[in-house]
């Protein structure tokens, strides 16, 4: 059996049940990296110009880890997932980026998702793709059908359920009966922003999650919210979107306002383009409605302690705000 080797960074978070799904309908096996340590950011930052972002240093590391362990590596550039909104220019070349900085990766399978040029294009994009595996034109498309159905339960699961990306890949992979882990006590909601590689890496991110969790915090993320109000929030606070990550940080951020919660909590990553735009709007917008906002930015140095101290204080400001004893 193939095994197609698929990092456990970037967009993994969004689309791994329906990856899995299209590659195991077609008769291959995914493998796929663990979650990050320190090896494995070392091994990416050591590949990488020292101005790459802190999720690409991270995505090289974990092709370098598989690198001997599949036959394949799945690598997609994803430019746009529709209309005229595209994604940051690290997702467009990183196929080109792989190959240049981890060249004992095994074949890589680039697969360029470009839906704004339509479907016809996506379709020839994914037989293509689907061309390692079988010549069978029908039995790719009904691998590509598969594999839509189990991103919309993914999808849904994750709403209905209020999970995290991970807690709902952990899951599926359960087979179910798996619910999100309660906060000790939930007497503040707090929403996080940021992209889902940076909230649900644990080790970029010091345990963000599940360290307000443990500080009494129900927190909300972007996969929580069905896609339609979150992509309406957004529309209201900056009317056409660019990028493609803007429902989740900007639409989240303005669906939160809206909705009413004790603060936001922005995750991004030092050097991000798209972020330093995206995130200002909302930190604005929060302003306004004197939300408190913290905004924090993580790279390879960033403190864990200074991390703790950080949140520490700004949920006991909040506590004392709502005058709710600590
Ligand atoms: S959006 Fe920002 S964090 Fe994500 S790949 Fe691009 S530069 Fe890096």
């Amino acid at each position: 059996m193939v095994k197609v080797g698929i990092p456990r960074s970037l967009l993994y978070y969004q689309y791994y049940p329906m990856w899995r799904k299209f590659f195991e309908e077609l008769g291959a096996e995914t493998v796929v990296s663990p979650v990050t340590n320190e090896a494995i950011l070392l091994s990416g930052s050591s590949r990488t110009a020292s101005e790459t972002c802190l999720p690409v240093k991270i995505f090289v590391g974990h092709v370098l880890y598989l690198a001997n362990k599949c036959d394949c590596m799945f690598v997609p550039a994803v430019r746009s997932t529709g209309g005229k909104i595209y994604n940051c220019s690290k997702f467009l070349g990183l196929p080109d980026i792989t190959r240049a900085v981890a060249p004992e990766s095994p074949v890589i399978l680039d697969l360029e998702i470009d839906l704004s040029r339509g479907q016809g294009n996506f379709l020839k994009a994914v037989y293509a793709l689907g061309n390692h595996f079988t010549p069978d034109r029908k039995r790719i498309k009904a691998a590509l059908e598969e594999a839509r159905k189990a991103n919309l339960v993914y999808r849904e699961r994750m709403v209905s359920l209020k999970l995290t990306a991970v807690e709902a890949i952990g899951e599926e992979s359960r087979n179910g009966n798996v619910e999100a882990e309660a906060p000790l006590s939930s007497c503040l909601t707090i929403a996080v922003l940021g992209h889902p590689y940076v909230l649900h890496d644990d080790h970029l991110n010091h345990r963000l999650l599940s360290r307000l969790r443990t500080m009494g915090v129900e927190i909300l993320t972007a996969e929580m919210v069905e896609q339609e109000k979150l992509n309406a929030a957004m529309v209201r606070l900056v009317g056409k979107p660019h990028w493609t990550f803007e429902s989740d940080i900007i639409g989240m951020g303005g669906y939160c306002l809206e909705k009413g919660v004790d603060g936001i909590i922005s995750a991004s990553v030092f050097g991000c383009g798209p972020d330093s735009m995206m995130v200002s709007v909302v930190r604005h917008r929060a302003r306004e409605l004197d939300v408190p906002f913290l905004s924090l930015s993580l790279d390879e140095h960033a403190s864990e302690v200074g991390i703790v101290t950080r949140l520490e204080a700004f949920l006991d400001m909040i506590r004392r705000r709502k005058r709710i004893c600590v």
